[in-house]
């Protein structure tokens, strides 16, 4: 049986990180709880918790799936919007 390595799949896409605009940004208080579903359930692994405790986050290699904003819009994420035309995410297969 073949085996799916996600990090191999997810290296095909590109991004065009717009820079100056965060299409997701967090609230500045963030309830330890909710943040870690985040950690576990964004495909992109962009909701990190370091061995220290500290919360980090970078919206540039994010897919916009969504799933962060169904879970945690108005705990956790305070702006969720789909990047500007021309930037974000541009997925490719094969
Ligand atoms: S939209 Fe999806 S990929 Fe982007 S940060 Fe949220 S969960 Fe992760």
């Amino acid at each position: 049986m073949r085996s799916l390595n996600i990090d191999a799949k997810l290296s095909v896409n590109k991004f065009n990180v717009d820079e100056g605009n965060a299409h997701i940004e967090l609230a500045s208080q963030i309830e330890l709880s909710e943040f870690k579903k985040l950690a576990q359930i964004c495909p992109a692994g962009l909701y990190k918790i370091g061995e220290n405790g500290e919360l980090g986050f970078d919206y540039a290699g994010c897919l916009e799936c969504g799933t962060c904003r169904i879970l945690c819009e108005g705990s956790v994420i305070k702006k969720w919007e789909y990047p500007n035309s021309s930037f974000g995410v541009e997925y490719r297969f094969g």
